[in-house]
């Protein structure tokens, strides 16, 4: 299956133990989670959001960026950000990325920057660090404020120091696939005291309740159990079909936005469970990095794996490769040998064509090319090797 959602008994009682909570107490526990996510950021100021995106807009509204104002963006980035933007009466202008990191340069956010261009967001995509430091110093050179997009990125570093650490501000999502999954949720990471007040001036006004974020947990059981189920490949075959715009893909990911409400509070449930995700985080990536590093090198070679480890060390996230052939017929020849592959446009999005750019042909190309394979805490050895296999047979012309 294309995603598992690490789920287990300890997440009930989590979930009992916070349900039960007062407001007060699950605060606190709010705290120790916020806590401990700071001192693994280097000790960053950070608060609990009601997901990325809302981190995202409190620092864009704690920068004083609002109606017409430029801001870069990645070309190959998520969608949804993107309306959210413009939304708001943002201008989005795409920087191109690189077609082996699948990221922004230095270079291409250099040339994305206009006279109107009010702050630079720079993505460490799939967990893997783009050239932070190179971007930083063309922000900084253009007096504007970098935002690092850390959505997939806990735990990933540069020469030690903690991804996030860059900017003027980072945001984290804690949504179920992510490094830290805690049913949703997202964090706030930053040094300025400006947008400490600004964000806490909003956040300490949302109300307290436990309940979105326990019936997003118990739709991914239900999901978890769905994809458990031996029916699961036969449904996935006629869900994920190779029509365009993946209507299955656009259902879920709706799904999602309907339990996001943003004028509730961070749960003491997704703060036990955060705790307990930033404990295993180290191992998980290394797990992971390890599994990653593994299907890379037995790949087919008309596959190019994303070069992940050019500017520091990687979080794990989707696994994420170009393919040079006929990308729907290896999905559907995939597919029907059980592997739950990725469908055009599951993992992120070509933003360029939607802000009427033509300018980024690196965004283009790794989205026409781009083919997510499953690689997640269910895979075991044996699992990995047989992907490999299914890999080599269906890539053969
Ligand atoms: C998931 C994600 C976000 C935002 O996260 P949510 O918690 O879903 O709002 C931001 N940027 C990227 C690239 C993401 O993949």
């Amino acid at each position: 299956p294309r995603r598992r959602i690490d789920l287990g008994r300890a997440d009930i009682g989590d979930l009992l133990g916070g349900i039960g909570d007062s407001p007060d107490a699950a605060a606190a526990q709010v705290r120790a989670f916020e806590h401990q996510a700071s001192a693994m950021l280097g000790g960053l100021w950070v608060r609990a959001t009601a997901s990325g995106r809302d981190a995202l807009d409190l620092i864009l509204d704690g920068l004083g960026i609002g109606v017409g104002d430029e801001l870069v963006v990645p070309a190959y980035t998520l969608g949804e950000l993107i309306v959210r933007l413009q939304g708001r009466g943002l201008r989005p202008v795409a920087a191109d990325v690189d077609v082996d990191t699948f990221a922004v340069t230095p270079q291409s956010v250099a040339r994305a920057i206009t006279a109107r261009t009010r702050a630079v967001v720079a993505l460490h995509v799939f967990g893997a660090p783009c050239d932070i430091r190179g971007i930083a110093a063309v922000a900084a050179h253009h007096g504007l404020p970098l935002i690092e997009d850390c959505a997939h990125a806990f735990g990933a570093c540069i020469d030690g120091r903690p991804a996030g650490s860059f900017g003027a501000a980072a945001l984290f999502s804690l949504e179920v696939a992510k490094p830290v999954a805690a049913f949703g949720g997202g964090l706030l990471a930053t040094a300025s005291s400006e947008l400490q007040a600004a964000a806490a001036a909003h956040l300490d006004r949302r109300r307290y309740s436990p309940w979105p974020a326990a019936r997003k947990m118990l739709m991914k059981c239900l999901e978890e159990f769905a994809v458990r189920s031996p029916a699961y490949g036969l449904a996935a075959r006629m869900m994920f079909r190779e029509q365009k715009g993946g209507g299955f893909e656009q259902f879920y990911r709706g799904l999602h936005d309907r339990v996001r409400p943003a004028d509730v509070a961070f749960s003491g449930f997704q703060a036990r469970r955060g705790l307990r995700r930033l404990a295993g985080l180290a191992q998980r990536n290394r797990h992971l990095n390890l599994l990653w590093g593994e299907l890379a090198a037995g790949l087919p070679p008309e596959f190019a794996a994303q070069a992940r480890a050019r500017c520091g060390e990687p979080a794990a996230y989707n696994f994420v490769a170009r393919y040079s052939g006929d990308l729907p017929r290896l999905r559907r020849r995939a597919q029907a040998r059980g592997l739950d592959r990725g469908l055009p446009g599951e993992v992120l999005d070509d933003v360029a064509p939607m802000l009427g750019q033509t300018d980024c042909p690196g965004a283009a190309q790794v989205f026409a090319e781009a083919v997510a394979i499953p690689l997640h805490l269910g895979i075991d050895a044996a699992r990995l090797r047989r992907m490999g296999e299914i890999l080599a047979a269906v890539s053969r012309p």
